[in-house]
């Protein structure tokens, strides 16, 4: 049998940290890991700009800086990154610096993962879901679920110690027909949402010499309509649409589902 146990540092030394924008806090209340910086803000920037305004310590992790896009520059996306973190509310944001593309094939990507889990100890993982055309997506959805496992184990070294994995894990959906299992009302901070997705303006803007992409022409509108449309199933205004690895356990009574918006006044 495959043991588990590392003799050695898993990530080697010489390999640079993450740089990070704000402070790490000491825990982080909900810590979500992108591919590509406004990866987050696309599919779960209501959500966590929803709990940062709750006064929870909501952190990014971006794997890397997006330098394989049509458009723009790391160094643009670097400003456009800490913009849409502000707006957000975020704690604090990181950037591993991993190269764009192929991140499914970088040895290194798990054991730094597990390490920043071990670090922020969050309560809530959000993370790319595994169902998706984009590789390094897909890629960073594994290794965050591979991750999981492994932080617990003393065996397996890192800079920080061993520590209890987070009370849940939720992967936050693309465009795609995956079902989601939970909901999350973002009303409240859907402009928010809207106004960091549109401080990457090298991605979202168009003109000034940019090339037409999938991203700049009709995406948002697209964007805008999924969350319109999760909305209106859970009966609020807009809802962000995330995958759990295992069914929530929900208090029957207090857990809003569709039909009890749809059978309102008649129990
Ligand atoms: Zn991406």
């Amino acid at each position: 049998m495959k043991s588990t146990a590392v003799s050695k540092l898993t990530v080697p030394a010489d390999r640079k940290g993450p740089r990070w924008w704000g402070v790490p806090p000491q825990r982080a209340g909900i810590l979500a890991f992108g591919a590509h910086p406004d990866d987050v803000e696309i599919h779960a920037g209501g959500t966590l700009a929803k709990y940062a305004r709750m006064g929870r310590a909501v952190v990014v992790v971006d794997a890397t800086e997006g330098e394989l896009a049509t458009n723009g520059s790391p160094v643009e996306r670097r400003r456009e990154c800490a913009r849409a973190s502000r707006l957000l509310g975020l704690a604090a944001r990181a950037n591993l610096g991993f190269p764009d593309g192929g991140l499914g094939q970088d040895e290194d990507l798990v054991p730094r993962i597990v390490d920043l889990l071990r670090q922020l100890r969050p309560r809530v993982v959000l993370a790319s879901t595994t169902s998706t055309r984009h590789p390094d997506h897909a890629a960073l959805g594994n290794a965050v679920r591979e991750a999981l496992f492994f932080m617990a184990l003393p065996r397996y070294r890192t800079a920080h110690a061993a520590a209890p994995r987070p009370e849940a894990f939720y992967q936050y959906l693309e465009v795609s027909e995956v079902a989601p299992t939970l909901l999350v009302d973002v009303s409240a901070t859907y402009s928010l949402k809207c106004r960091a997705i549109a401080s990457y303006t090298s991605q979202f803007a168009g003109g000034h010499g940019r090339k037409r992409t999938f991203i700049n022409s009709g995406f948002l509108e697209l964007l805008q309509d999924r969350n319109r449309r999760f909305g209106l199933l859970a009966g609020v205004r807009h809802a962000e649409p995330f995958l759990a690895d295992h069914p929530p356990l929900v208090d029957i009574l207090a857990a809003k589902t569709p039909s009890s918006h749809s059978s309102k006044g008649k129990s």
